[in-house]
């Protein structure tokens, strides 16, 4: 069953949190009776990635780790319980790596509540190797006609903006605002927003990343937040009625922007928390929130449903996510642009450089 497999491969890896990322040659393992042996040919860097690797979080990760969970590649090799994914077949890793599948949770689709689940890139090694281990049942099926390396940001980045647009109850026709519209999230969430008949406000900063959400993206107007005078203000003008969106997705990565929210929602408003500042809170004023009937939420990644309707807009041609591509040997590169917030859409490793 497994043949050509190398027993050694190249993968990033660190030993404690906080770094170094050490480039080197790690064994390639076996899958479990249910898992699969996927060869990652790219894979995208998340944000989470990185928090990962600062330890941003309360939440233990395995050490040492090999982070990444957009992993795009070829199913190499499969467990004897595997039968509906054949050896050749595309498959995708994505965060939620395996869940128990008999929870209260999962019996009801919210596999990312799982108490047990596995996390690609977290708490099992993830997809910045080229053999990556992902349990069967959860592994995203890619049709043959998706290029590996352009559908590697939907595996993280499309899947948990999708299912974060529809946690906001936005419908067509209505305004939505994309809070750190220029990274990966915030990209992909503005084609995602558009595909879905939303009208788009974009908030991140410089003239790239405002370039490309409006010229690209589809973004209606775009407000800077490191040169605006009164964001709540400019927010709020760029509606028709000037009473602000009808929902507002945050994927930034600092903490303000997530107080500010309330601001300038519109009533009624529904505001998705999907970016994981480390330790962070949310502060609302009670008497805004109260008065104009706000709704304050959190959205995680997306079940196995929401990946193959997440893939399915994205093969249907209406989702393009800006990416570039640099080896797998390039992480700490990308880990520096991205702690500058200078990097507009998403980095793709291509495994084999
Ligand atoms: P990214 O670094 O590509 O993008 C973050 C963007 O936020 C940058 O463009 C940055 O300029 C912008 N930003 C920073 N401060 C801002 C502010 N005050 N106002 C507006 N924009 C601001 O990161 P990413 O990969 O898109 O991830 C975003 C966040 O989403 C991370 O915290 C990540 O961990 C989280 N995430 C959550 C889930 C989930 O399931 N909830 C899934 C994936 C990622
Ligand atoms: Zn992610
Ligand atoms: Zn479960």
């Amino acid at each position: 069953m497994v043949s050509q497999i190398p027993k050694m491969q190249w993968a990033q890896v660190f030993e404690k949190t906080g770094g170094p990322l050490e480039y080197k040659q790690i064994p390639v393992k076996q899958p479990g009776p249910d898992e699969v042996l996927i060869n990652i040919k790219f894979s995208g860097v998340c944000h989470t990635d990185l928090h990962a690797m600062n330890g941003d979080w309360p939440l233990a990760l395995k050490l040492p780790l090999v982070g990444g969970h957009e992993g795009a590649g070829v199913v190499v090799a499969k467990g004897e319980l595997v039968k509906d994914i054949e050896i050749g077949d595309h498959a995708g890793v994505k965060w939620i790596n395996g869940s128990c599948l008999a929870c209260d949770f999962c019996q009801q689709s919210d596999e990312p509540l799982c108490p047990h689940a596995l996390l690609s890139g977290y708490t099992v090694d993830g997809s910045f190797q080229q053999y990556c281990i992902a349990k069967a049942a959860h592994v995203a099926r890619l049709h043959k006609d998706i290029p590996l390396d352009a559908v590697a940001p939907v595996l993280c980045a499309g899947i948990t903006v999708y299912k974060g647009l529809k946690e906001s109850g936005a419908r067509p026709g209505q305004t939505v605002a994309i809070v750190g519209a220029g990274g990966g999230l915030g990209s992909i969430a503005q084609q995602y927003a558009r595909a879905m008949g939303l009208r788009v406000i974009a908030i991140d900063a410089g003239d790239e990343k405002k370039k490309m959400c409006l010229e690209q993206l589809g973004a209606e107007s775009f407000v800077d937040f490191s040169t605006s005078k009164d964001l709540v203000k400019d927010v709020k003008a760029a509606t028709e009625d000037g009473l602000g969106p009808h929902a507002v997705i945050l994927v930034a990565v600092t903490e303000k922007p997530f107080q500010q929210a309330a601001e300038y929602v519109r009533p009624r408003g529904v505001i998705v928390c999907i970016g994981m500042p480390a330790g962070a809170y949310l502060r609302a004023p009670v008497f805004e929130s109260v008065v104009k009937m706000i709704t304050i939420k959190g959205s995680y990644v997306g079940n196995r449903k929401d990946t193959s309707e997440a893939l399915d807009f994205y093969r249907r041609g209406v989702i393009k996510c800006p990416f570039k591509v640099v080896g797998l040997s390039e992480l700490k590169m990308v880990y520096d642009k991205m702690r500058a917030g200078t990097i507009a859409g998403r980095y793709v490793l291509d495994t084999s450089k």
